[in-house]
């Protein structure tokens, strides 16, 4: 799934051009996953083996983000389905691969994967370095059937909303079921455990998951009274979820992400009739058109219509910057 090298192209070099003008000095990544693959039982079995470090995150980006700016992460330790099983150790494994990459870069932060079962004190206890500022849960982890249309309470336990609150802490937290924020069953898990732990965080992942548009479009209002309800725009590819988000949440809550290494793919994710499709290289092959047809990566695309929203809302430089930057410098370090 993720490839040993991110391959720009000529389209990707034309739109950083652009991309160079509208992006601010300093940027901080607040969602990105460094992983080694051979730690992740999924994507061992793909081939060779490929380990993505804060240090390859710029060697990489650097042709996207035009360095050098200044560069912050928020690594998001990967989660797994294989880590369902507790006693597989694969979450302790993931745990000392993001503290090496803490080690390494003083100026990084990190958030762990948690499991639906763990009690608070399990969760406590792997909070070793305070650079950990925050918490992953991932509807894979979730012991129903179907985890595409699993409930958040099924991946997120009360036991993580209990540790992030009490220590300022965030979620990331990438919903599932085909409405995402507009299920109902979403919306009042996200209002209500919102109002019940103020101190924490929850950042609702890739536009609350609006990889189908329509999604946040319709929704978007609906937590705009919960001032500790933010987005991420994460490989997001289109603007309308992005511009109502801006509009009825304001930017002062939301924030950029790669989630890299998501984004050295080639595609685009687009909405298709009620839901999304991920457009990916062997679908690109098989794309035939009269006119000229080009491609970004996935990372790219993502930026173009981020700033194709920022355009349409007349969002200023300083707005800009507090995205890019600002925004999660002062959430992830507490200020
Ligand atoms: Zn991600």
């Amino acid at each position: 799934m993720f490839s040993s090298v991110m391959k720009y192209n000529g389209n990707d070099a034309e739109a950083g051009r652009i991309l160079d003008s509208f992006l601010p000095d300093r940027i901080f990544d607040a969602h990105c996953h460094l992983l080694d693959t051979s730690l992740i039982p999924t994507l061992a079995g793909e081939g060779e083996r490929v380990v993505l470090g804060a240090e390859k995150y710029r060697e990489e980006m650097s042709p996207l983000l035009r360095f050098p700016r200044e560069l912050r992460m928020n690594a998001i330790s990967y989660p797994d389905a294989a880590m369902r099983e507790r006693k597989s150790g694969l979450i302790e494994k993931s745990d000392a691969f993001l503290l090496g990459e803490l080690e390494k870069d003083e100026t990084l932060v990190g958030e762990i994967v948690v499991h639906p079962d763990e009690k608070e004190e399990d969760i406590e206890k792997r909070l070793v370095d305070p650079r950990i500022r925050g918490l992953k849960c991932y509807h894979n982890l979730s012991n129903v059937s179907d985890t595409w249309q699993a409930s958040i309470g099924d991946y997120l336990p009360r036991s993580a909303w209990e540790v992030a609150n009490a220590k300022r802490m965030v979620i990331t937290q990438h919903m599932v079921r085909d409405g995402a924020l507009s299920d109902p069953d979403n919306l009042e898990y996200i209002r209500e455990t919102a109002k019940s732990y103020p101190y924490a965080t929850l950042i609702l992942a890739h536009c609350a998951r609006a990889f189908a548009s329509w999604t946040a479009v319709e929704s978007a209002e609906r937590v705009k009274d919960l001032p500790n309800v933010w987005f991420d725009f994460s490989a997001v590819c289109e603007s309308p979820a992005m511009i109502q988000i801006l509009n009825k949440v304001g930017v002062e809550r939301c924030m950029w992400g790669s989630d890299y290494p998501v984004c050295r793919a080639r595609g685009k994710c687009i909405s298709l009739g009620n839901s999304f499709y991920w457009i990916y290289q062997k679908d690109l092959d098989a794309f035939s058109s009269k006119t000229r047809m080009s491609d970004h990566l996935i990372g790219t695309e993502n930026l173009m219509a981020v700033r194709q929203a920022f355009l349409i809302c007349g969002i200023n430089e300083d707005g800009i910057e507090r995205f890019f930057y600002g925004n999660a410098k002062s959430l992830f370090d507490g200020e």
